[in-house]
Protein backbone atom coordinates (compact mmCIF):
# COMPACT_ATOMS: atom_id res chain seq x y z
CA UNK A 1 0.00 0.00 0.00
CA UNK A 2 1.71 3.79 -0.70
CA UNK A 3 1.51 6.38 1.46
CA UNK A 4 -0.10 9.63 0.42
CA UNK A 5 0.80 12.78 1.62
CA UNK A 6 -1.55 14.31 4.07
CA UNK A 7 -4.17 14.44 2.12
CA UNK A 8 -5.72 18.14 3.95
CA UNK A 9 -1.94 19.73 2.90
CA UNK A 10 -1.71 21.62 0.37
CA UNK A 11 2.28 22.35 -0.16
CA UNK A 12 4.68 19.34 0.03
CA UNK A 13 5.35 19.66 4.14
CA UNK A 14 7.65 16.32 3.08
CA UNK A 15 10.90 18.29 2.05
CA UNK A 16 11.47 15.20 -0.50
CA UNK A 17 8.89 15.37 -2.31
CA UNK A 18 7.64 18.67 -4.48
CA UNK A 19 3.63 18.85 -5.19
CA UNK A 20 5.02 18.52 -8.78
CA UNK A 21 6.13 14.86 -7.70
CA UNK A 22 3.34 14.29 -5.90
CA UNK A 23 0.76 15.37 -8.84
CA UNK A 24 2.83 13.08 -11.06
CA UNK A 25 2.36 10.25 -8.94
CA UNK A 26 -1.86 10.59 -8.83
CA UNK A 27 -3.24 12.48 -11.64
CA UNK A 28 -3.14 11.09 -14.85
CA UNK A 29 -0.65 13.25 -17.38
CA UNK A 30 -2.53 14.24 -20.11
CA UNK A 31 -1.85 18.00 -18.96
CA UNK A 32 1.54 17.72 -18.57
CA UNK A 33 3.32 18.95 -15.31
CA UNK A 34 1.30 22.55 -13.95
CA UNK A 35 2.71 25.66 -13.69
CA UNK A 36 2.15 26.34 -10.17
CA UNK A 37 0.07 24.90 -7.24
CA UNK A 38 -2.46 28.03 -6.34
CA UNK A 39 -4.23 27.91 -3.21
CA UNK A 40 -6.55 30.86 -3.12
CA UNK A 41 -7.79 34.06 -5.13
CA UNK A 42 -10.11 37.29 -5.33
CA UNK A 43 -10.89 39.05 -8.07
CA UNK A 44 -7.73 39.13 -10.60
CA UNK A 45 -5.24 37.94 -8.41
CA UNK A 46 -4.79 34.45 -7.53
CA UNK A 47 -1.73 33.12 -4.50
CA UNK A 48 -0.10 29.96 -4.95
CA UNK A 49 1.66 27.54 -2.46
CA UNK A 50 4.63 29.66 -1.85
CA UNK A 51 2.33 32.94 -1.17
CA UNK A 52 2.93 34.81 -4.07
CA UNK A 53 0.51 37.23 -5.99
CA UNK A 54 0.03 36.56 -9.27
CA UNK A 55 -2.31 38.95 -11.99
CA UNK A 56 -4.47 36.48 -13.29
CA UNK A 57 -4.87 37.74 -17.21
CA UNK A 58 -6.39 33.84 -18.09
CA UNK A 59 -9.08 33.54 -16.09
CA UNK A 60 -9.22 29.77 -15.86
CA UNK A 61 -9.60 30.31 -19.81
CA UNK A 62 -12.06 32.09 -19.88
CA UNK A 63 -13.90 30.88 -17.60
CA UNK A 64 -13.96 33.18 -14.01
CA UNK A 65 -16.37 36.11 -15.87
CA UNK A 66 -17.02 37.57 -12.18
CA UNK A 67 -13.32 36.78 -11.20
CA UNK A 68 -11.89 34.57 -8.22
CA UNK A 69 -14.34 34.22 -5.04
CA UNK A 70 -16.82 36.93 -6.38
CA UNK A 71 -19.49 37.67 -3.05
CA UNK A 72 -22.23 37.79 -5.48
CA UNK A 73 -21.34 33.45 -6.11
CA UNK A 74 -19.71 32.65 -3.16
CA UNK A 75 -22.59 34.08 -0.99
CA UNK A 76 -25.48 32.49 -3.49
CA UNK A 77 -23.70 29.22 -3.71
CA UNK A 78 -23.10 28.52 -0.38
CA UNK A 79 -27.30 29.18 0.34
CA UNK A 80 -28.27 26.96 -2.46
CA UNK A 81 -25.89 24.10 -1.11
CA UNK A 82 -27.76 24.77 2.37
CA UNK A 83 -31.00 24.05 0.84
CA UNK A 84 -29.95 21.50 -2.11
CA UNK A 85 -27.29 21.33 -4.66
CA UNK A 86 -28.60 18.43 -6.95
CA UNK A 87 -32.23 16.76 -8.08
CA UNK A 88 -31.54 15.32 -11.23
CA UNK A 89 -33.83 15.94 -14.74
CA UNK A 90 -36.63 13.89 -13.06
CA UNK A 91 -36.96 17.01 -11.27
CA UNK A 92 -37.40 21.41 -12.10
CA UNK A 93 -35.88 24.23 -10.03
CA UNK A 94 -36.51 27.14 -10.20
CA UNK A 95 -32.53 28.74 -11.17
CA UNK A 96 -32.84 26.07 -14.04
CA UNK A 97 -36.21 27.59 -15.27
CA UNK A 98 -34.49 31.54 -14.64
CA UNK A 99 -31.19 30.73 -16.24
CA UNK A 100 -32.70 29.63 -19.16
CA UNK A 101 -35.29 32.83 -19.41
CA UNK A 102 -32.40 34.86 -18.95
CA UNK A 103 -30.17 32.98 -22.02
CA UNK A 104 -32.98 33.49 -24.42
CA UNK A 105 -33.43 36.77 -23.49
CA UNK A 106 -30.07 37.60 -24.25
CA UNK A 107 -29.44 35.95 -26.95
CA UNK A 108 -32.81 37.65 -28.44
CA UNK A 109 -33.97 34.43 -29.40
CA UNK A 110 -37.71 33.80 -31.30
CA UNK A 111 -40.56 32.63 -29.47
CA UNK A 112 -40.12 28.64 -29.68
CA UNK A 113 -36.87 28.56 -28.58
CA UNK A 114 -35.20 26.48 -25.85
CA UNK A 115 -31.81 25.33 -23.90
CA UNK A 116 -30.56 22.14 -22.98
CA UNK A 117 -27.72 22.48 -19.71
CA UNK A 118 -24.95 20.01 -20.35
CA UNK A 119 -21.58 20.39 -17.74
CA UNK A 120 -18.41 21.89 -20.45
CA UNK A 121 -18.31 23.42 -23.69
CA UNK A 122 -17.37 19.76 -25.29
CA UNK A 123 -20.90 18.41 -24.03
CA UNK A 124 -22.70 21.43 -24.94
CA UNK A 125 -20.97 21.03 -28.52
CA UNK A 126 -22.24 16.74 -27.88
CA UNK A 127 -25.39 18.33 -27.82
CA UNK A 128 -25.66 20.72 -31.27
CA UNK A 129 -23.84 17.58 -33.33
CA UNK A 130 -26.47 15.29 -32.06
CA UNK A 131 -29.09 18.00 -33.37
CA UNK A 132 -27.31 18.08 -36.35
CA UNK A 133 -27.09 14.51 -36.51
CA UNK A 134 -30.49 13.62 -35.81
CA UNK A 135 -31.35 16.50 -39.01
CA UNK A 136 -28.74 14.41 -41.22
CA UNK A 137 -30.31 11.47 -40.52
CA UNK A 138 -33.97 12.43 -41.10
CA UNK A 139 -33.00 14.37 -44.21
CA UNK A 140 -30.91 11.69 -45.83
CA UNK A 141 -27.68 14.48 -46.11
CA UNK A 142 -24.22 13.16 -45.38
CA UNK A 143 -21.49 16.17 -45.00
CA UNK A 144 -21.26 18.49 -42.01
CA UNK A 145 -18.69 21.53 -42.25
CA UNK A 146 -15.97 22.66 -39.82
CA UNK A 147 -13.18 25.23 -40.45
CA UNK A 148 -9.94 24.30 -39.99
CA UNK A 149 -7.74 25.82 -36.60
CA UNK A 150 -11.48 25.39 -35.26
CA UNK A 151 -11.46 23.75 -31.51
CA UNK A 152 -14.75 22.28 -30.44
CA UNK A 153 -13.91 20.32 -27.58
CA UNK A 154 -12.22 16.78 -26.37
CA UNK A 155 -15.36 14.34 -26.21
CA UNK A 156 -15.20 12.22 -29.47
CA UNK A 157 -18.15 14.23 -31.15
CA UNK A 158 -16.38 17.69 -30.43
CA UNK A 159 -13.37 15.76 -31.20
CA UNK A 160 -14.56 15.11 -34.66
CA UNK A 161 -15.55 18.42 -35.52
CA UNK A 162 -12.27 19.76 -33.95
CA UNK A 163 -9.44 20.31 -36.70
CA UNK A 164 -6.06 19.91 -35.33
CA UNK A 165 -4.65 16.42 -36.25
CA UNK A 166 -2.34 16.24 -32.95
CA UNK A 167 -5.75 16.09 -30.82
CA UNK A 168 -7.62 13.93 -33.40
CA UNK A 169 -5.10 11.43 -35.10
CA UNK A 170 -4.64 9.16 -31.81
CA UNK A 171 -7.81 7.95 -31.93
CA UNK A 172 -8.58 6.64 -35.24
CA UNK A 173 -11.79 6.77 -36.99
CA UNK A 174 -13.87 9.66 -35.42
CA UNK A 175 -17.52 10.92 -36.79
CA UNK A 176 -17.60 10.01 -40.50
CA UNK A 177 -18.95 12.97 -42.88
CA UNK A 178 -17.01 16.10 -41.36
CA UNK A 179 -15.19 18.12 -44.03
CA UNK A 180 -12.90 21.13 -42.77
CA UNK A 181 -12.68 24.25 -44.79
CA UNK A 182 -10.19 26.89 -44.72
CA UNK A 183 -10.63 29.29 -42.59
CA UNK A 184 -12.58 32.90 -43.49
CA UNK A 185 -12.28 32.06 -46.91
CA UNK A 186 -15.32 32.87 -48.57
CA UNK A 187 -15.09 31.09 -52.42
CA UNK A 188 -14.18 27.68 -50.54
CA UNK A 189 -17.24 27.63 -48.55
CA UNK A 190 -19.46 28.67 -51.48
CA UNK A 191 -17.75 26.06 -53.50
CA UNK A 192 -18.29 23.18 -51.18
CA UNK A 193 -21.69 24.16 -50.07
CA UNK A 194 -24.93 22.02 -51.78
CA UNK A 195 -28.17 19.98 -50.47
CA UNK A 196 -25.61 17.35 -49.16
CA UNK A 197 -24.81 19.75 -46.39
CA UNK A 198 -26.87 18.89 -43.37
CA UNK A 199 -24.77 21.48 -40.75
CA UNK A 200 -21.74 24.16 -40.42
CA UNK A 201 -20.02 24.69 -37.17
CA UNK A 202 -18.25 27.62 -36.51
CA UNK A 203 -17.00 29.50 -33.69
CA UNK A 204 -17.21 33.31 -35.08
CA UNK A 205 -13.86 33.93 -33.45
CA UNK A 206 -11.71 30.81 -32.83
CA UNK A 207 -10.01 30.89 -29.26
CA UNK A 208 -7.50 28.42 -29.35
CA UNK A 209 -6.22 29.56 -32.78
CA UNK A 210 -5.54 32.68 -31.48
CA UNK A 211 -8.01 34.76 -31.07
CA UNK A 212 -9.03 35.04 -34.97
CA UNK A 213 -12.21 36.06 -35.93
CA UNK A 214 -14.70 35.00 -38.96
CA UNK A 215 -15.42 38.39 -40.91
CA UNK A 216 -18.86 38.93 -40.49
CA UNK A 217 -19.36 38.71 -44.32
CA UNK A 218 -18.43 35.20 -43.89
CA UNK A 219 -20.78 34.60 -40.96
CA UNK A 220 -23.11 35.83 -43.11
CA UNK A 221 -22.92 34.26 -46.49
CA UNK A 222 -22.60 30.99 -44.13
CA UNK A 223 -26.06 31.84 -43.07
CA UNK A 224 -27.81 32.34 -45.74
CA UNK A 225 -26.11 28.95 -47.52
CA UNK A 226 -27.32 27.23 -45.05
CA UNK A 227 -30.76 28.66 -45.73
CA UNK A 228 -30.77 27.87 -49.31
CA UNK A 229 -29.74 24.05 -48.15
CA UNK A 230 -31.22 23.88 -45.52
CA UNK A 231 -28.15 22.90 -43.15
CA UNK A 232 -28.20 24.15 -39.46
CA UNK A 233 -25.91 27.00 -38.74
CA UNK A 234 -24.04 26.02 -35.37
CA UNK A 235 -21.76 28.71 -33.42
CA UNK A 236 -19.63 27.38 -30.86
CA UNK A 237 -19.91 30.53 -28.54
CA UNK A 238 -18.17 28.53 -25.46
CA UNK A 239 -15.63 31.08 -25.07
CA UNK A 240 -16.65 33.93 -26.98
CA UNK A 241 -20.39 34.09 -25.08
CA UNK A 242 -21.60 35.61 -21.87
CA UNK A 243 -19.95 38.74 -22.29
CA UNK A 244 -16.60 37.88 -22.76
CA UNK A 245 -16.31 40.06 -26.19
CA UNK A 246 -18.23 43.13 -24.77
CA UNK A 247 -21.52 41.99 -26.12
CA UNK A 248 -23.72 38.88 -24.81
CA UNK A 249 -22.71 36.93 -27.62
CA UNK A 250 -20.52 37.53 -30.19
CA UNK A 251 -23.02 37.04 -32.93
CA UNK A 252 -24.63 40.27 -31.80
CA UNK A 253 -21.24 42.23 -32.10
CA UNK A 254 -21.13 40.76 -35.59
CA UNK A 255 -24.73 41.83 -36.31
CA UNK A 256 -23.72 45.48 -35.09
CA UNK A 257 -21.00 45.38 -38.04
CA UNK A 258 -23.78 44.18 -40.73
CA UNK A 259 -26.17 46.54 -39.83
CA UNK A 260 -23.67 49.49 -40.21
CA UNK A 261 -22.77 47.77 -43.89
CA UNK A 262 -26.31 47.57 -44.47
CA UNK A 263 -26.65 44.22 -44.02
CA UNK A 264 -29.00 41.77 -42.96
CA UNK A 265 -28.37 40.46 -39.14
CA UNK A 266 -27.65 36.19 -38.66
CA UNK A 267 -29.05 34.18 -35.38
CA UNK A 268 -28.01 30.85 -35.38
CA UNK A 269 -30.14 27.36 -35.47
CA UNK A 270 -27.73 26.32 -32.30
CA UNK A 271 -25.11 28.05 -30.10
CA UNK A 272 -22.95 26.44 -27.26
CA UNK A 273 -21.83 28.41 -24.52
CA UNK A 274 -19.85 27.17 -21.51
CA UNK A 275 -16.51 28.71 -20.20
CA UNK A 276 -17.80 31.85 -18.87
CA UNK A 277 -21.54 31.02 -17.94
CA UNK A 278 -20.70 29.53 -14.68
CA UNK A 279 -17.80 31.92 -13.58
CA UNK A 280 -16.14 28.74 -12.31
CA UNK A 281 -19.06 26.50 -11.51
CA UNK A 282 -18.97 23.55 -14.60
CA UNK A 283 -21.97 24.21 -16.71
CA UNK A 284 -22.54 24.19 -20.32
CA UNK A 285 -25.27 25.02 -22.88
CA UNK A 286 -27.06 24.69 -26.43
CA UNK A 287 -29.13 27.42 -27.10
CA UNK A 288 -31.61 26.13 -29.96
CA UNK A 289 -33.37 29.25 -31.91
CA UNK A 290 -37.27 29.05 -32.89
CA UNK A 291 -39.37 25.55 -32.51
CA UNK A 292 -37.56 23.83 -35.99
CA UNK A 293 -34.00 23.96 -33.71
CA UNK A 294 -35.68 23.19 -30.45
CA UNK A 295 -37.30 19.82 -31.34
CA UNK A 296 -34.38 18.06 -33.13
CA UNK A 297 -33.75 16.28 -30.07
CA UNK A 298 -37.04 14.58 -28.89
CA UNK A 299 -38.29 13.72 -25.80
CA UNK A 300 -35.55 10.60 -24.40
CA UNK A 301 -32.96 11.12 -27.61
CA UNK A 302 -30.64 13.40 -25.23
CA UNK A 303 -30.21 14.28 -21.44
CA UNK A 304 -27.27 14.71 -18.75
CA UNK A 305 -28.04 13.57 -14.60
CA UNK A 306 -25.79 16.95 -13.76
CA UNK A 307 -26.74 18.99 -16.16
CA UNK A 308 -28.90 22.10 -15.22
CA UNK A 309 -28.37 21.36 -11.63
CA UNK A 310 -29.63 24.04 -9.33
CA UNK A 311 -26.27 24.68 -7.99
CA UNK A 312 -24.93 25.35 -11.66
CA UNK A 313 -27.80 26.91 -12.85
CA UNK A 314 -27.08 29.64 -10.44
CA UNK A 315 -23.63 29.91 -10.87
CA UNK A 316 -24.71 30.81 -14.14
CA UNK A 317 -27.86 33.03 -13.38
CA UNK A 318 -25.74 34.80 -10.67
CA UNK A 319 -23.23 35.74 -13.46
CA UNK A 320 -25.65 36.83 -15.82
CA UNK A 321 -27.18 39.31 -12.79
CA UNK A 322 -23.95 40.73 -12.00
CA UNK A 323 -22.47 40.82 -15.32
CA UNK A 324 -25.57 43.18 -15.70
CA UNK A 325 -25.52 44.86 -12.12
CA UNK A 326 -21.79 45.71 -12.56
CA UNK A 327 -21.83 47.27 -16.24
CA UNK A 328 -19.27 44.79 -17.26
CA UNK A 329 -20.57 44.73 -20.79
CA UNK A 330 -19.41 48.32 -21.26
CA UNK A 331 -16.15 48.12 -19.03
CA UNK A 332 -15.28 44.96 -21.12
CA UNK A 333 -15.24 46.73 -23.49
CA UNK A 334 -13.47 50.04 -22.30
CA UNK A 335 -11.12 48.06 -20.66
CA UNK A 336 -10.16 45.79 -23.34
CA UNK A 337 -10.05 48.48 -25.60
CA UNK A 338 -7.55 49.90 -22.77
CA UNK A 339 -5.88 46.88 -23.04
CA UNK A 340 -5.36 46.28 -26.76
CA UNK A 341 -4.16 49.99 -27.36
CA UNK A 342 -1.46 49.56 -24.73
CA UNK A 343 0.04 46.55 -25.90
CA UNK A 344 0.15 47.55 -29.73
CA UNK A 345 2.43 50.04 -28.00
CA UNK A 346 4.85 47.59 -26.68
CA UNK A 347 7.95 47.12 -29.21
CA UNK A 348 7.80 43.62 -29.13
CA UNK A 349 3.87 43.28 -30.68
CA UNK A 350 3.35 43.09 -34.64
CA UNK A 351 -0.64 42.46 -34.04
CA UNK A 352 -2.89 42.67 -31.37
CA UNK A 353 -6.76 41.09 -32.31
CA UNK A 354 -8.77 42.30 -29.60
CA UNK A 355 -12.60 41.78 -29.36
CA UNK A 356 -13.72 42.84 -25.38
CA UNK A 357 -11.15 40.82 -23.41
CA UNK A 358 -10.95 38.42 -25.68
CA UNK A 359 -7.08 39.32 -27.11
CA UNK A 360 -4.83 37.52 -28.83
CA UNK A 361 -1.74 39.32 -29.49
CA UNK A 362 1.33 38.23 -31.76
CA UNK A 363 4.43 38.92 -31.36
CA UNK A 364 7.85 39.75 -33.06
CA UNK A 365 10.67 37.58 -30.79
CA UNK A 366 14.40 36.93 -31.33
CA UNK A 367 14.71 33.14 -32.82
CA UNK A 368 16.00 31.51 -29.63
CA UNK A 369 12.67 32.87 -27.57
CA UNK A 370 8.86 31.44 -27.80
CA UNK A 371 5.53 32.51 -27.09
CA UNK A 372 5.79 29.89 -24.30
CA UNK A 373 9.15 31.36 -22.75
CA UNK A 374 7.39 34.70 -22.24
CA UNK A 375 4.42 33.02 -20.58
CA UNK A 376 7.39 31.33 -18.02
CA UNK A 377 9.27 34.97 -17.56
CA UNK A 378 5.81 36.83 -16.93
CA UNK A 379 4.84 33.90 -14.38
CA UNK A 380 8.38 33.21 -12.93
CA UNK A 381 9.24 36.70 -12.50
CA UNK A 382 6.95 39.16 -12.99
CA UNK A 383 3.85 37.51 -11.03
CA UNK A 384 1.44 37.04 -14.50
CA UNK A 385 -0.58 34.72 -15.65
CA UNK A 386 -1.31 34.37 -19.35
CA UNK A 387 -1.19 31.96 -21.95
CA UNK A 388 0.50 31.35 -25.11
CA UNK A 389 -1.88 29.51 -28.24
CA UNK A 390 1.11 29.21 -30.49
CA UNK A 391 4.93 29.91 -30.89
CA UNK A 392 4.46 33.52 -31.32
CA UNK A 393 0.85 34.32 -30.21
CA UNK A 394 -0.11 34.96 -26.82
CA UNK A 395 -3.92 34.71 -25.54
CA UNK A 396 -5.39 36.80 -22.80
CA UNK A 397 -8.84 35.89 -21.43
CA UNK A 398 -8.84 37.92 -17.63
CA UNK A 399 -12.32 38.35 -16.05
CA UNK A 400 -14.67 40.79 -17.05
CA UNK A 401 -14.22 42.31 -13.86
CA UNK A 402 -10.51 43.19 -14.70
CA UNK A 403 -10.17 47.33 -13.60
CA UNK A 404 -8.08 49.85 -15.81
CA UNK A 405 -5.79 49.75 -13.01
CA UNK A 406 -5.45 46.18 -13.55
CA UNK A 407 -4.76 45.93 -17.16
CA UNK A 408 -2.12 48.79 -16.82
CA UNK A 409 -0.74 46.81 -14.23
CA UNK A 410 -0.39 43.80 -16.71
CA UNK A 411 0.71 45.27 -19.88
CA UNK A 412 3.79 47.00 -17.41
CA UNK A 413 4.31 42.88 -16.50
CA UNK A 414 4.20 41.85 -19.55
CA UNK A 415 6.61 44.75 -20.89
CA UNK A 416 8.87 43.53 -18.04
CA UNK A 417 9.19 39.89 -18.94
CA UNK A 418 9.69 40.69 -22.96
CA UNK A 419 12.04 42.83 -21.98
CA UNK A 420 14.29 40.61 -19.42
CA UNK A 421 14.01 38.00 -21.88
CA UNK A 422 15.03 39.90 -25.10
CA UNK A 423 17.84 41.19 -23.04
CA UNK A 424 18.91 37.57 -21.54
CA UNK A 425 19.04 36.31 -25.25
CA UNK A 426 21.06 39.10 -26.64
C1 LIG B 1 -12.96 25.54 -24.47
C2 LIG B 1 -13.75 25.35 -25.68
C3 LIG B 1 -14.50 24.19 -25.91
C4 LIG B 1 -14.45 22.99 -24.99
O1 LIG B 1 -14.93 23.26 -23.72
P1 LIG B 1 -14.64 22.23 -22.53
O2 LIG B 1 -15.42 22.82 -21.39
O3 LIG B 1 -13.17 22.19 -22.32
O4 LIG B 1 -15.18 20.91 -22.92
C5 LIG B 1 -15.29 24.14 -27.04
N1 LIG B 1 -15.34 25.15 -27.90
C6 LIG B 1 -14.63 26.28 -27.73
C7 LIG B 1 -14.74 27.39 -28.71
C8 LIG B 1 -13.80 26.41 -26.63
O5 LIG B 1 -13.07 27.52 -26.46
Amino acid sequence: MTSYPDAMSTASLDASSTWQQRYGQSLMGVFGTPQDLLVQGRGCWVTDADGRELLDMLGGIAVNALGHSHPALSRALGEQLQRMGHISNLFASVPQMRLAEMLLSAAEAPAGSSVFFANSGSEANEAALKAVLRHRHETGKSRILALEGGFHGRTIGALSLTHKPAFREPFGDLIDGIEFLPFNDADALEHRFDDDVAGIVLEPIQGEAGVKPLAPEYLLRARELADQHEALMVLDEVQTGIGRTGEWFRFQGVNRTLSALGSPGIAPDLMTLAKGLGSGIPIGALVAFGSTSSTLLGAGQHGSTFGGNPLAALAGQVTLETIQAEGLLDSVSAVGARLAEELRALPQTAEVRQFGLHIGADLVLPDSISAGDVVACAREHHGLIINATGHATLRLAPPLTLSHEEADEAVARLAAALTRLTKESA
